[in-house]
Parts: structure tokens; C-alpha cells; sequence
């Protein structure tokens, strides 16, 4: 069976990245958090924008204080006042100074700040009581950055420390990628919605809500296309409508062995490429991965938001190994899609394990939990409970998964464990 590694390798080749031209919306900047920079941002700005002072003190010529002591003070005039904000009027000349304030311009030929506690004042002359380093406290125009090279490069999340940055540099609107479509079902007789009454043998959809959440958390768009029947003509109808509205297709049930379990026979029929029908993981042994074909007719074109084939994931009904395969194997699909440059696939951190942790030695196992934080250390507390794949009552408060390498059967209480991160970063 194939490894998780493997899958994985094969579904990132699978997805190709939004195409950077067609793909790609402009947006203000205030709305530009968690999207994905489609070109690369240069400002025509300097940054700082001029030589400033980083003190509150006093704008000076250096060589008229290099030997200033405290028992020997150097005695200047000042001859101006500089708050931030405002334009210096004077050259500074041998002999003055400028009184200043942080951020405020420095005047022409002054080339040092003295901040104000190294200083006493009296009237309308300043004490130097201790001798500057040359250009000390001077924030230099373009130190930090030059104006016409790049800012930010194309392919990264713009986080909150990039929207300040795009902001100082004043670039109110944004050329991002559009985000991913990706559109969601759920597969059997059995499903009922939140609203319904249950009759017995039925079981709530919360597959759909699951993927929903998961889908908008990673920057991408849900697309709900509700509860669908096992029957084969209602799943033909939803996969091939699913492929011409979306970058991604995620259902989840009907993919395994049961005389009920359609998927797979469907997407034959619908001529699309099965590329993997089962991995070697636990929860979530059977996940179909299938490229479906361009769509054919001029209606389905037309409304195609890509030119790519769409790629089809068929996930496992089982509450619990919904969320595992898409951790796992969906996300990291879905940041490749969205333009992400670089850091698609999930991050494991080693860190010691607080609980006894078993598998069956054989499948990949991944077993939920929370990371705690004990005298700066992180600790995995597996969830109590049962960990059977129908389970996700106790998956509330997940914030990390324990994996298990296939061999490995039993990790004891303090020992090292890798575990995957759930943090979208
Ligand atoms: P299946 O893969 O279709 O055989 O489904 C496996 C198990 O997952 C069955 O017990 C289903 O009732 C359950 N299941 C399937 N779809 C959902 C869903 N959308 N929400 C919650 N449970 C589901
Ligand atoms: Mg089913």
C-alpha cells in the first residue's frame, strides 16, 4: 500500500499553483490579510524617507563635540527648534545646535544626534556633557530600505507584519491570487442536516461543517453542495458539476469497500485518473485522490475558474478520518494551489509525549491531542477517550496530532514524539 510520504509526494505533483496572471484579483489593503501576493511589491518610497533623528536630544556637528566631557562640557547656541513633522530651516554651523525630537528631520549639516540626558540646558545654549559616537542616533534616509528594489516577493501570506510594511510603504491595493475554490459534499443515506430530526439509523452530516471550517481557515473558498444520495446518477450529477466550479473537489464518504460505495465506480465512469485509492494511514486508509477531466462543454468552460484539471478528493466517511486526511494530505494541496511559494507540506515538532501511545505497528498512525506548554517545553496530552475513527467528541480542542511511524507500536510516557502542528501558518 502506498506509504503517506509517497501520497503526499504524488498529490503536491498533482496540483499546479493559480497562474499568477489570470488567477489573480487586486484588493485594498485593509482586506488583504491572509491573502496570497501575486507579484512582487516595490515602493517608490525610501525607507526612512529622510535622514532623521532616533532621540529626543540635540542635532549637532560631531567634530564640535567629539571631546565633550562632563567636566569639560562643549557649549553650543541652538538656533532652532525641530519637532517631528516639520521642515528644518537652518544650516547648522560651526558652534550650534538644534534642539530635536524623535522623527523630526535633521538639519543640513548636522551630522549626530546628542540625546537630551547626556545634555544640560541653559537658555538658549546647550551643555554637552559627553561625547557622541559619530552619526549616533541618526536614522539614516533608505538605511532600511531603497526605494525601486522589492519589498516583499511574490508567493508569500501577507500576515499582520507585511500589512504594516505595505502600508508604510504606501501601497494601498494589492495584486493577490484569487483564492482556491474548493467545493464540498457529503456521500449517504444515512446523512441528515443539523435541522433535520433524526430518524433511527441516521446520522448528522458534520463532515461538511468539518471540511467548511477547514476550507475557509486556509484561505480558501467552500463551496456547499449539501448531502448527496448513494446513487449513482445523483453522485455522476454533483462530481461533474463540483468539477467545473471549483479548483478542488472534497466529498467524504463512499469510498470504501461497501456495496453502497459509488465514488470510485463514478469517477471511472466519469473518465477521471485515479492516482490513489488507498494509503497506509491510520485513521483514513481509504482516500481516493483522481484528476477529473477538463469539462467538455461550452457551458461547463465558461464557468470553469481554472484551466486545470480539477483534482478530486474522496475522503473517507469516518468523522475523525476527515479531519486527519485533511491535515494530512488536503491543506498542503490547497496552499500549493493558492500560490504559496515554498512550505506546503505540514510541520512536525518533536516534543515529548505525556501519555503511553499505541498503534497496530503496521499503518501510519496519528492520534489527537493537545500540546501543552510545561516549563517552556511542549508537551502532547493525547485526547482521552477513544480514538476509533467514528469518534469525534473528543477531538474538540485538537491542536495537535502524535504520529506514528508504521513499526513503531508503542511510544512511552515521556518519551520523544513527532507530531503535526495544527496552526495554519
Ligand atoms: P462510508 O465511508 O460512506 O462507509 O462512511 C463511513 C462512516 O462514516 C459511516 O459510519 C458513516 O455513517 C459515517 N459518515 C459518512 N459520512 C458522514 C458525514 N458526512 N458526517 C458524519 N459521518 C459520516
Ligand atoms: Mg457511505
Amino acid at each position: 500500500m502506498l506509504s503517506v510520504s509517497d501520497a503526499q509526494a504524488i498529490i503536491l505533483n498533482l496540483v499546479q499553483p493559480l497562474d499568477n496572471q489570470q488567477d489573480t484579483e487586486v484588493v485594498e489593503l485593509l482586506a488583504a490579510a491572509n491573502r496570497i501576493l501575486a507579484m512582487p511589491v516595490t515602493s517608490t518610497l525610501d525607507f526612512p524617507h529622510w535622514d532623521n533623528s532616533a532621540m529626543d536630544g540635540y542635532a549637532v556637528r560631531y567634530e564640535d563635540v567629539q571631546h565633550s566631557s562632563s567636566e569639560k562640557p562643549t557649549v553650543l547656541q541652538i538656533v532652532e527648534e525641530i519637532p517631528a513633522g516639520y521642515q528644518p530651516k537652518s544650516t547648522i554651523e560651526p558652534g550650534q545646535a538644534a534642539r530635536i525630537f524623535t522623527g523630526a528631520l535633521m538639519p543640513a549639516a548636522a551630522d549626530t544626534v546628542v540625546m537630551q540626558e547626556k545634555t544640560r540646558r541653559e537658555e538658549n545654549r546647550v551643555f554637552i556633557l559627553a561625547a557622541p559616537k559619530p552619526q549616533e542616533f541618526v536614522r539614516h534616509k533608505a538605511s532600511f530600505y531603497q526605494a525601486g528594489t522589492e519589498l516583499l516577493p511574490a508567493g508569500i501570506r501577507l500576515n499582520t507584519s507585511e500589512i504594516a510594511v505595505l502600508a508604510a510603504a504606501q501601497c494601498p491595493q494589492l495584486n493577490v491570487y484569487r483564492c482556491p475554490r474548493v467545493a464540498i459534499f457529503s456521500t449517504g443515506d444515512e446523512l441528515v442536516t443539523v435541522n433535520q430530526a433524526l430518524q433511527p439509523g441516521q446520522i448528522v452530516d458534520s463532515n461538511q461543517y468539518a471540511l467548511a471550517a477547514l476550507v475557509r481557515e486556509s484561505g480558501a473558498e467552500p463551496l456547499l453542495l449539501g448531502i448527496v444520495k448513494d446513487e449513482p446518477a445523483a453522485l455522476e450529477k454533483v462530481i461533474t458539476h463540483a468539477a467545473a466550479i471549483a479548483d478542488i473537489v472534497l466529498s467524504s464518504g463512499g469510498v470504501s469497500v461497501g456495496d453502497y460505495d459509488y465514488v470510485d465506480k463514478i469517477l471511472e465512469s466519469l473518465k477521471a485518473q485515479i492516482h490513489i485509492q488507498a494509503v497506509d494511514i491510520r485513521p483514513g486508509k481509504p482516500l481516493t485522490v483522481a484528476t477529473l477531466p477538463a469539462p467538455q462543454s461550452v457551458k461547463d468552460a465558461m464557468n470553469r475558474v481554472s484551466t486545470c484539471s480539477p483534482v478530486y478528493f474522496g475522503l473517507p466517511g469516518n468523522p475523525a478520518s476527515v479531519l486527519v486526511t485533511f491535515w494530512r494530505f488536503v491543506l498542503p494541496a490547497i496552499k500549493k494551489l493558492s500560490g504559496i511559494k515554498e512550505g506546503w507540506e505540514p510541520v512536525f515538532l518533536k516534543v515529548r509525549s505525556h501519555d503511553e501511545l499505541r498503534s497496530d505497528g503496521k499503518r501510519e498512525t496519528y492520534l489527537w491531542g493537545k500540546l501543552h506548554l510545561i516549563d517552556g517545553i511542549y508537551e502532547f496530552h493525547k485526547a482521552g477517550g477513544s480514538h476509533s475513527s467514528a469518534n469525534l467528541i473528543n477531538l474538540a480542542q485538537t491542536n495537535a496530532l502524535a504520529v506514528l511511524p508504521p513499526g513503531k507500536a508503542l511510544i512511552s510516557p515521556q518519551e520523544e514524539v513527532q507530531v503535526l502542528q495544527l496552526i495554519i501558518p
